[in-house]
């Protein structure tokens, strides 16, 4: 659903379908839509109405869940239930294969750990919104690629 904006809505007044479609610029099918996903109308005589108040909280509701989808500089926090923004932009980019990875940071709402699981390759595009910091992990899996055959060499 395109993002319609609750406050062209005027909260003291009834508007039928057909009104209510105007204000948007939209079709009343989609206004018929609307009601059939829960916003509510009066549907004891026609033309049925639909209140302001309702028709605008149905919308900022609308546009409330559909702020939940995170951002490409957004991580999903568990706590906050709500995309927030890394603490002080600084999160590490932990390596699960050669091929991905998560990105890890502080929430900076509730400073809980916020998780993002991305590509190896879209880590450089990352960059222009995080300071990213490459896990020890990365050094760690490169540190111990030959390690028995180092330590044998060694002897
Ligand atoms: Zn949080």
């Amino acid at each position: 659903m395109a993002n319609y904006n609750p406050n062209l809505v005027k909260i003291h007044r009834n508007y039928t379908y057909e009104e209510l479609a105007l204000v948007f610029g939209i079709h009343k099918n989609t206004v018929a839509m609307w009601v059939k996903n829960g916003l509510f109308s009066f549907q004891e005589r026609r033309p049925f109405l639909i209140k302001g108040d309702d028709a605008k909280a149905f919308l900022q509701h609308q546009r409330a869940s559909k702020k939940q989808k995170c951002k490409q500089n957004e991580f999903y926090c568990l706590r906050c239930k709500a995309p927030a923004k890394p603490y002080d932009d600084f999160v590490e980019y932990v390596p699960i294969t050669s091929a991905k990875g998560r990105l890890t940071g502080f929430c900076d709402c509730c400073e809980s750990i916020i998780n993002k699981f991305v590509s190896h390759a879209s880590v450089e595009g990352y960059s222009s919104f995080f300071k990213i910091e490459e896990s020890k992990g990365l050094e760690h899996i490169k540190d111990t690629d030959n390690p028995l055959l180092n330590s044998d060499f060694t002897r």
